[in-house]
C-alpha cells in the first residue's frame, strides 16, 4: 500500500475517529484492520466491515480478528505497510501528547505562581477564583492528555513487540529445527547476496548407510547422529561461509569467495572428525558404529548457475559413494582448462 505521507496521515485520522466512535481499543491488529478499511485497498475487506456496519453488527475485537486473519496473513506486507505507518503515527501523537502535557505543566506552574501572588496581595477575590477554576481545568486536561500517553506509549511497546515477532518467525522459517544450521530456503536467501561472476566453492555431504542407523536404534537416535554430524560442520566453518541442512541427512557448505582446493581441505576436516566420533546409546550402553559421510567438491565457474555448482558436487558426491564411501571427491568438471597440481 502506497501514498503520500498526506493521504497515510489522513486515513490513520479517519481510522481513529471510527475507533473512538465505536470504543474499539488501538490495538495493532485493530488498527490494522480499520486502516485497510480506509484504505479502500482490499475491496473484500471494505465491503465486509461496510456490511457489518450497515447492519449494525459490532466491530467488536472478535469480528476485527477474523478480518485480521480472513485478509491480512502476509507478515512481510503487514509491517511493510501497516505496523511501520502504525508506530510512526503512534510515536508522532505520542511526542505531540507529550509537548501538550509539558506546556499543560508549565501553564500550571504560571497560573500556581500568579494565584500565590494574589493570596499575598490579599486582594482581587475574583480573578483568585477565576485562578482557581483554571488551575483545575488545566490539571484535569494534563491528567487526561497524560493517561492516553500512557495508552499510546503501550500500544506501541505492542507493536514493537509484534514486529519483533515477526522478525522472529520469518528468521526461524530460514532454519532447520533439528540442527540449528539454515533449511534449503535460508540457503536460497543467502546465495542471492553472493555475485555469480566470483570464485565459490561447495560441499554436498552425504551419512553413509544412514538407512541402517535407523533401523538398528531407531529414528531417535538417527535424530541424535544428524545432529552430531551437524556440529562438526559448525565446528569447521566460520560465520563466512553457509553450512546447510540441505534435506534428510544431507548437508551443503558454501564458501564464498573460496576455492575448491580451500573446500577441499575442510572437507577433509570434516569427514575425519566425523569419522572419530564416539556414540554411546546412554540407556543400553551400546557403542554404535563408526559414523562416516561421503563428501562431493565442486567449484562455480563464471556466471554458472547455483543449480549447476550443486549438481556437479553431488556427481562427485556420487562418485565418493561409488568408490568405497567415507572419501572426499573433487568435481571432474571444474576449472576447464586450467591445469592445478594434485598431491
Ligand atoms: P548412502 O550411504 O547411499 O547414502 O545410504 P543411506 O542409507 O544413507 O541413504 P538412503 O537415502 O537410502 O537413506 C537415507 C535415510 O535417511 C532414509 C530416511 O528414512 C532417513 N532420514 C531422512 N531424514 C531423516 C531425519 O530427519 N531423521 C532420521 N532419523 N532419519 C531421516
Ligand atoms: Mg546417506
Ligand atoms: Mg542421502
Amino acid at each position: 500500500m502506497q501514498g503520500s505521507f498526506h493521504q497515510v496521515v489522513k486515513i490513520s485520522d479517519e481510522a481513529r475517529q471510527l475507533m473512538l466512535c465505536h470504543a474499539i481499543a488501538p490495538t495493532p491488529t485493530n488498527y490494522s484492520v480499520i486502516y485497510w478499511y480506509f484504505s479502500k485497498e482490499n475491496l473484500a475487506l471494505t465491503q465486509k466491515i461496510d456490511l457489518q456496519l450497515a447492519t449494525c453488527d459490532p466491530l467488536d475485537a472478535y469480528f476485527l480478528n477474523e478480518v485480521y486473519t480472513e485478509f491480512l496473513s502476509n507478515t512481510q506486507q503487514i509491517e511493510k505497510n501497516l505496523l511501520t505507518p502504525f508506530e510512526q503515527t503512534l510515536s508522532g501523537t505520542l511526542a505531540q501528547l507529550d509537548n501538550q502535557v509539558s506546556s499543560e505543566e508549565e501553564a500550571l506552574s504560571n497560573l500556581a505562581k500568579i494565584g500565590q501572588a494574589l493570596t499575598r496581595l490579599g486582594e482581587y477575590k475574583p480573578l483568585q477564583s477565576i485562578i482557581t477554576f483554571l488551575l483545575n481545568a488545566v490539571d484535569q486536561s494534563k491528567d487526561q492528555h497524560k493517561s492516553l500517553s500512557n495508552e499510546l506509549y503501550k500500544a506501541c511497546q505492542e507493536v514493537t513487540q509484534l514486529k519483533d515477532k515477526l522478525e522472529k518467525s520469518r528468521q526461524e522459517a530460514l532454519v532447520d529445527t533439528l540442527t540449528g544450521l539454515l533449511n534449503r530456503r535460508g540457503c536460497e536467501l543467502k546465495l542471492q547476496r553472493l555475485s555469480l561472476n566470483d570464485m565459490h566453492s561447495s560441499l554436498v555431504i552425504d551419512i553413509d548407510h544412514f538407512k541402517k542407523v535407523n533401523d538398528s536404534f531407531g529414528h531417535s537416535i538417527g535424530d541424535k547422529v544428524i545432529q552430531l554430524v551437524a556440529d562438526v560442520i559448525k565446528e569447521n566453518v566460520t560465520d563466512a561461509d553457509i553450512p546447510v541442512r540441505y534435506g534428510g541427512e544431507e548437508f551443503v557448505v558454501v564458501f564464498s569467495n573460496k576455492s575448491q582446493k580451500f573446500a577441499h581441505t575442510i572437507a577433509e576436516k570434516i569427514r575425519i572428525a566425523i569419522s572419530k566420533l564416539k556414540l554411546v546409546q546412554r540407556q543400553t550402553n551400546t557403542i554404535l558404529p563408526p559414523i562416516t559421510v561421503s563428501i562431493g567438491i565442486a567449484q562455480l565457474q563464471k556466471n554458472m548457475a547455483w543449480s549447476t555448482l550443486f549438481n556437479n558436487a553431488d556427481e562427485a558426491l556420487y562418485q565418493a559413494k561409488g568408490s568405497g564411501r567415507n572419501r572426499c571427491v573433487l568435481s571432474s568438471k571444474h576449472i576447464g582448462s586450467t591445469l592445478e597440481r594434485s598431491y
